[in-house]
């Protein structure tokens, strides 16, 4: 397969290109690296190009002729969103939008889309599937699932297949091919607190002590970024065969709180650290687990890492590795 791949210099998307590449798909790289880094990518192609340049996009995708596209490419700070939320329909909405164009223009058909579980909202019901309402209650989760939107009325037209994978929490790292997690600012909780055993930060902090789960912390599904991967590739795979669009979630089905996270840390990391309970986070939902029922079902998609201490352990040699990140 072609395979365009927007925002593949990211965390995600290096990670699935990778993968790609390494099937012997031909693999073209999209990212305006404000956040992604040219060192994850150094051995594939790159296009640095803006989803808010619609000449830049046309030009890429007449070139290149994907088959297929991976869309990775997006805002995703959830405070971000709510204080600067034209930042996100520009990007995620109509950045969204032009790539659509430029790919119907050029004839590709098939998209794989990176969307999340805050289209759901507060959850109602856990393990979430993907009937839940979708209530979104911050801006970056209602931009996604705007495009999930405007991509089902392009299936309807007759015009771009799509395959929306809503993840869960994405984390861990892929140590064969020395790829991992490396955001500026870092909001997530193990690359935060896996500062915290390497010195870096001078403690990791709990957000919410209060919250109606087990242990008062907040419970997340964490899912290896080589399982969102290969679930990208599968997805590809299925729409090529003309398997048809779909939404999924993508999850291990298995929660963890912040406290458990921060114990794992512990023991795969041999250190000890401070920890301090802080006030609640706003905009946090006490717990969010996935039913991942459908995309096993459907695509045969299966966790192979599902451990939260295999997920935790490849975070911890990738930072260890690289304690300023891909500048290390
Ligand atoms: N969290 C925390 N301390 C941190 C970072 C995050 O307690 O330093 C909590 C956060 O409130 C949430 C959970 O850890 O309940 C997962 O947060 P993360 O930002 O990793 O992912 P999110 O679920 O927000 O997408």
């Amino acid at each position: 397969m072609r395979v365009l791949v927007t925002g593949g210099a990211g965390y995600i998307g290096s990670v699935a290109s990778r993968m790609l590449a390494g099937e012997g798909h031909e693999v073209l790289v999209l990212d305006n690296l404000a956040k992604g880094h040219r060192r994850a990518v150094a051995d594939l192609d790159l296009e640095v190009a803006d989803l808010e340049d619609p000449s830049a996009l046309s030009g890429v995708c007449s070139r290149f002729g994907p088959e297929a596209c991976m869309h990775f490419a997006a805002d995703s700070l959830v405070g971000e969103s709510m204080a600067d939320p034209l930042k996100y329909f520009r990007s995620n909405v109509a950045g969204s939008i032009n790539l659509a164009a430029a790919l119907v223009e050029s004839g590709c058909r098939d998209m794989v889309f990176s969307s999340t579980a805050a289209v759901y909202g507060d959850a109602e019901t856990v393990p979430i599937t993907e009937t839940h309402p979708k209530r979104p209650v911050n801006f970056y989760g209602l931009t996604k699932y705007m495009f999930e939107q405007a991509l089902c009325a392009l299936d309807r037209a007759g015009q771009l297949r799509c395959v929306c994978l809503r993840y869960f929490n994405a984390a861990g790292a892929d140590t064969a091919a020395d790829l991992g997690e490396d955001h500026h600012p870092e909001t997530h909780l193990i690359p935060r607190v896996i500062a915290a055993a390497l010195g870096s930060e001078p403690r990791a902090e709990v957000f919410g002590t209060d919250y109606p789960t087990t242990d008062g912390t907040c419970v997340r599904d964490y899912v290896h970024v080589l399982d969102l991967a290969r679930a990208h590739v599968l997805a590809c795979e299925h729409l090529q065969e003309t398997g048809g669009s779909g939404i999924f979630n993508l999850g291990n089905g298995s929660g963890f709180s912040v406290r458990q996270v921060i114990e794992t840390v512990r023991r795969v990391s041999g250190r000890n650290f401070e920890v301090v309970e802080g006030p609640r986070r706003e905009g946090d939902p006490p717990a969010l687990v996935a039913s991942s029922d459908k995309i096993r079902d459907e695509l045969g998609w299966r966790p192979e890492h599902p451990e939260l201490e295999s997920i935790v352990s490849s975070a911890w040699e990738w930072h260890s590795r690289h304690p300023n990140g891909y500048d290390s």
